[in-house]
């Protein structure tokens, strides 16, 4: 197996804040010729065995995913592990505490929402949420585009719900080492997700990608919805700097919301090491 693979290893479902069954994501995946796929569900991994038996359905390879929210430096990162074993119960343990908090951090985004006028958030969220232990701010941002508060979810996160505007309610995640040891312990590794994203200094992304990688941390993605070109060859060259494997995933929502499709991005670029290639015994097929 190579990179000349159309690996899309990065999405949602209506688990987390996908609106798209795992079902018709897999259908999907396949149509856009996806070749292996993962589900990668925030904090979840309640979606990994219909997901599994959907690509199979479809005669498409499978890795397990998942998303971990961590707190690192004060600011919300990403960690997407892949290939563990979807039944091994400290992992389950460890999303389960992540989630945790979500519920009461929602009482308060909505509170906040309040005083700015915008009346029944949390009501209004809940009616888009898939999984009552995964309330998001995505789940907020479709009330607000519903209710015509917003024209769509990308006015949301430029006016709401984002650091200094109402409805965001800082969070503490879970730490960078117990989201790769739940990962790794469970038999998988462990990416740092859409590293462009955190608008690091140059010494906190240094400080991320070491500790990452003092922790056991295989992986970053390189080829992301949320990457320009420009930024796959800065992570290309970060993954080669640090010895990292490299992934490639759409970070797929929803067929409303996000413009970049399962399986359309640029394949990764020829020299780096892909991540399934260290996951080929944990490919499902
Ligand atoms: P939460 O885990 O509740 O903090 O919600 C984070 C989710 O909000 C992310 O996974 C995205 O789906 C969504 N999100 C965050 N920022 C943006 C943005 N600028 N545009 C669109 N969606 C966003
Ligand atoms: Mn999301
Ligand atoms: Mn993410
Ligand atoms: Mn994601």
């Amino acid at each position: 197996m190579t990179s000349i693979l159309n690996a899309d290893l990065h999405c949602h479902s209506v688990v987390s804040d996908g609106t798209l069954t795992p079902e018709d994501l897999a259908a999907r995946a396949k149509a856009n010729g996806v070749e292996l796929w993962a589900l990668t569900d925030h904090d979840e991994i309640g979606g990994q065995h219909r997901a599994a038996a959907a690509a199979q359905a479809q005669g498409m390879a499978y890795l397990t995913g998942t998303e971990i929210s961590v707190t690192f430096a004060d600011t919300t990162v990403h960690i997407v592990g892949l290939g563990f074993d979807p039944d091994d119960a400290r992992l389950a343990q460890g999303l389960a505490t992540t989630r945790g908090g979500r519920g009461e951090r929602a009482q308060e985004m909505a509170a906040q929402l309040a005083q700015v006028g915008i009346q029944g958030a949390y009501e209004g969220a809940l009616q888009f949420v898939g999984n009552p232990a995964l309330i998001s701010r995505t789940h907020f941002a479709r009330f607000l585009v519903e209710t015509g508060v917003c024209k769509d979810t990308s006015e949301v996160f430029r006016k709401f719900l984002t650091e200094g505007k109402p409805g965001y309610v800082p969070h503490r995640w879970a730490s960078l080492s117990d989201a790769v040891r739940w990962i790794t312990q469970a038999g998988g590794m462990a990416v740092i997700a859409h590293p462009a994203r955190y608008k690091f200094s140059a010494n906190e992304e240094f400080a991320l990608f070491s500790e990452f990688k003092q922790h056991g941390g295989r992986a970053v993605e390189v080829v992301t919805g949320s990457h320009s070109a420009a930024e796959y060859v800065t992570y290309a060259a970060m993954a080669e700097e640090f010895g990292l494997a490299a992934s490639r995933g759409s970070d797929f929502h929803s067929p409303d919301e996000s413009h970049t499709d399962l399986g359309t991005l640029p394949l990764l670029p020829g020299a780096l090491t892909p991540v399934w290639e260290l996951l080929a015994d944990r490919i499902l097929r």
